[in-house]
Order: C-alpha cells, then structure tokens, then sequence
C-alpha cells in the first residue's frame, strides 16, 4: 500500500466558494425583480427562433460548469421564451398569474426541502399545511370538521375525489378488490361541459370513461336537471350501479357553474357522491356579488380546486376538501412497518396532526403550503376577495364592450371571468367566420399583443378568454378589442371580396 497517496477529495454538492454563491444569488434576486417589475413592457408572448431551440439538444454535461455561466444560460435561452402567463395581457386557457412573494416562498421552501407532510409528521410544514387547509375551508363555507390535503393540481384533485367516490359508494371492498369484483357497472354523472381530467381520472382508476354520462346543458351551460335524474332512474332500472354527480363550479369552456343546491340534493335523496371541480370557479365564494352563483358548494363529500389558477399562487398548488377525515384514512392511508406513527407526540413521527403524505397519491410531497401560507398572510383573505370580483367586474366590461362593436357578438354569456365572443362581418359564412376568428387568435399572439386561444360554441370557433389576471387593467381589455376588429377588418377584407 502506498501510504503516500492523498486522501480522496470528498464529493459535496455545497458550493466551494459560498460568498461567490452569495453574489449570484443576490443577483438573481435583482433580475427576477427586475423582470416583474417590467413584464408590461415585453411581448404577451414571443417564438423561440430555431437557434434558441436547438440549443437543448446540446450533449449531457459530464464536467461542471461554473453556476454564473449556468445561469447566463437560463437568462438568454429559457427566460426570454415563455408561455406568458404572468404578462398582464394574458388571458388564454385558464392560466395563473403568480406574485413576487409567492416566488420568494419557493425559495424558502427549496431551501428547507423538508419532503413535506411525507413519512414524518412531526415538522412545522405539517402545521402550515393544516392551517392553510383550515382557511381554504373557511374561505370557501366548509363545516370545521372538513378534511383537506394539498396537491399538484385539480387534475390529482379529481383523481382523489373520485376515487374516494369508488371507495366510499361501491358497496364492496372496493380498495382490495378493484373494479373486476363490481357486480353492477359503476356510473358516474356530469355535463358535457365538465373538463377532460374527470374522464381522465375514470380511466387511470380503471373505471372506464364509458362510464361517465356526460349530460345536456341548458342555455346558460349548467347541467340539465331534469336529463340528470331521468339518466340516474333508467341506469338504475338497467341494472348499473350510480355512484357519484359531479358538478362544476366554472367549466373551462364558458365558467359556467351547476346548480350546486340541485345536484346536492339530488346526490342526497339518490344517495351518491357528490363531488364538484371547483379548479377556478369555486373562488368565486370569495367575490361579494357572485358568491351566490356557488351556494352549495359546501355541501360537496368532495371539491378539487386550484390555487395556482386564480388564487394568483406560482404553479403547482391545488387542494381537495374532503367531508371527513376517516374518508381519507379509508381509502389512502397504508402503514408499513417503515411508516408505523410513533408513541405520544414524542420524536419525528409522534404527531398530533394527519399524515398528509399517507392520503393522497404523493408520500413525499414539496413543501407548498408555504406559498399559500406567505401570500395569505401577506394579502389577507380580504384582498384576495376584491381581486376575484375585480376579474369577474373587468370580464363583465370586456362583454360589454363586445357587445357595443358591432364587428363583435358574444357566444355565451359571461357569468364569471369567461368571455366568448367573434367576430363576425357581414355577408361571411360561418365557415369562413371560424377561419377568421381562428386567424385573429393566432395573429393577437404573434403580434405580442395579447394571448388569447380559442374554443367551439355551437358549431362555432369562437375566442375565449379565461380571467385570472391581478395585472390586468380595463384599458387591457380596450386595447385588446381595438386590435381585435383591426385585424378581423384586415383579414376580412379578401375574405369577403
Ligand atoms: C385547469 C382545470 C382542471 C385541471 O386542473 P390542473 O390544475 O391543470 O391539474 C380541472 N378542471 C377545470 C375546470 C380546470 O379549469
């Protein structure tokens, strides 16, 4: 042996040179500043040239690069390219906003990485979970002894809702057993307006989607009453089995919300599930003259929402309320000998406090209740109601001003922060209308005006707007639909010739 061989160099991933990591930190804290402080002044969106594309094929990195060198890359390459959706002019799909504290949060979180909520129990980001769990009840009408858990989304919130749905109704030990033991095909019920991730969730829970009816809608968009019950009775005279409605609070496609009061009773008087993907919509709770739209909400066995939607929080946050706790524990909680609680609340795993990390699909889980916690706290929930009414005030303006011009005709009405419209030219065929209006959506983005997308109406591509925006001005929105007829004009002039 060689005893004059150095001692191998321990890896760490800690920076070598902290001070130097303290510069670059502070300036990047200087440039996200920086950058939302001007997002106004740039494009709602911009292309990425093909140089900038082909810049992510680049070879994996086997040696280090210095951070300064990374993060020029991050400013030149990924910065300057994205969706959009923190531009005040972005009102595309149903996109959130974001905030600057909420940003910072992240960090913080990043910087505990406690894995939250997961195997231990014992830490401060289970109370921050609880807590902020506990205002989302009492901002949105929940009884106390409602339970809740965080999640990435409405899409695993309505996994989660449905599956504690198949757990709750099915009549059998569903968990164990799976769907090959149901004697009955399960049904499920909801509008033809209901959004793509509750089929989705059918499907991974291995339910099947031909086992959602999806139901006519009167003219305001909300689920046919009577086309409900009348669907429940002959599946029941058929020899299925009904399981769960499920209603939604602001559909994507107009923000169209049930009768929540109706499919609540009706849920209770047929004895089924009633869950309710509230993603955007449910916050309307918060707006002093809509909350009454939502009246009932409250009454869900289960609600999926969003808080990166139109809560304003950074991607990801969603949330599930759940009628009771034992539902949870029933349907997720497994306790192997590694995650066996501890005694008392002594030590990392004594606590008293759910595991939310035995709940829902996730075990460990980022710590995202700070995000929620910090803006809450920074805002308060008071804000946070003048915003929502502020949106669902400024989509009420954008309609009028859609209904003044008489380029412009609304496609459904506006309930919420959903506006519908087209534009529409005399003597043009509705063929050639969808063509237009599709033309006008995509030249608002290339143009860095405004993003926008599209949905179809009645047969008809019509542009839709989703308003989630705390950045948005009314003279946003007088901008917007004087580029609107501007470009349908241009466009329509050869159309029409
Ligand atoms: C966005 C949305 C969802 C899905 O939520 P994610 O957070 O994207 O997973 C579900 N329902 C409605 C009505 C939505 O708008």
């Amino acid at each position: 042996m060689n005893h004059e061989s150095p001692i191998p160099l321990e890896e760490t991933l800690d920076p070598m040179d902290w001070e130097a990591m303290r510069a670059l930190g502070h300036r990047m804290v200087d440039d996200v500043i920086d950058y939302l402080k001007t997002v106004r002044e740039r494009p709602a969106w911009r292309h990425a040239p093909d140089e900038v594309k082909s810049h992510f094929t680049a070879p994996l990195p086997r040696d280090p690069t210095p951070p300064e060198e990374v993060y020029n890359e991050f400013l030149e390459y990924v910065l300057p390219y994205p969706v959009g959706n923190i531009h005040p002019r972005f009102w595309g799909w149903v996109f959130g906003t974001g905030t600057v504290f909420g940003a910072f949060a992240e960090l913080l979180a990043a910087t505990m990485n406690v894995g939250a909520s997961g195997a231990l129990a014992y830490h401060s980001a289970s109370y921050v979970e609880k807590q902020v769990i506990d205002w989302f009840k009492e901002m949105l009408g929940f009884p106390t002894s409602t339970a809740g858990l965080l999640t990435s989304g409405c899409s695993a919130s309505n996994m989660i809702g449905l599956g504690l749905a198949c757990n709750m109704m099915a009549g059998y030990d569903f968990r164990r057993e799976g769907v090959s033991a149901a004697q009955k095909k399960m049904i499920f019920y909801a509008s033809q307006e209901i959004h793509s991730s509750v089929p989705k969730a059918l499907e991974l829970l291995g339910i099947g989607s031909s086992s959602l009816r999806l139901l006519p809608v009167n003219n305001q968009y909300q689920i046919d009453i009577n086309a409900l019950n009348a669907a429940i009775e002959r599946d029941r005279q058929d020899g299925d089995q009904p399981i769960c409605v499920i209603g939604a609070a602001g559909t994507t496609n107009t923000g169209a919300v049930d009768d929540l009061v109706a499919l609540a009773e009706i849920a209770e008087r047929k004895r089924l599930w009633f869950h309710v993907d509230g993603a955007f919509g449910a916050w309307a709770a918060l707006a002093p003259k809509s909350r009454h739209l939502v009246a009932g909400i409250e009454r869900a066995d289960s609600l999926a929402f969003d808080l990166h939607k139109w809560m304003y929080m950074p991607y990801d946050i969603g949330c599930i309320l759940v009628k009771s706790e034992e539902y949870l524990a029933k349907s997720f909680s497994v306790t192997p000998a590694y995650l066996e609680h501890g005694v008392g609340d002594r030590g990392l795993t004594g606590s008293d406090l759910p595991w939310f990390g035995t709940y829902g699909l996730q075990l460990s889980r980022g710590f995202r209740a700070l995000k929620a916690w910090m803006s809450l706290k920074q805002h308060g929930a008071n804000k946070y109601s003048r915003l929502i009414q502020q949106n669902i005030d400024q989509a009420h303006y954008l309609a009028q001003l859609v209904d003044s011009a008489a380029e412009l005709e609304l496609a459904a009405p506006v309930i919420l922060n959903v506006v519908c419209f087209r534009f529409t030219a005399p003597d043009v065929e509705d063929r050639a209308l969808n063509e237009l209006n599709k033309q006008i959506e995509i030249e608002l983005q290339e143009r860095g005006v405004a993003v926008i997308s599209g949905t179809s109406l009645g047969g008809n591509y019509v542009l839709h707007l989703a308003h989630c925006n705390h950045r948005t001005s009314l003279r946003d929105f007088d901008e917007l639909i004087r580029h609107v007829i501007r470009i349908g004009k241009d466009l329509a002039e050869p159309a029409s010739a």
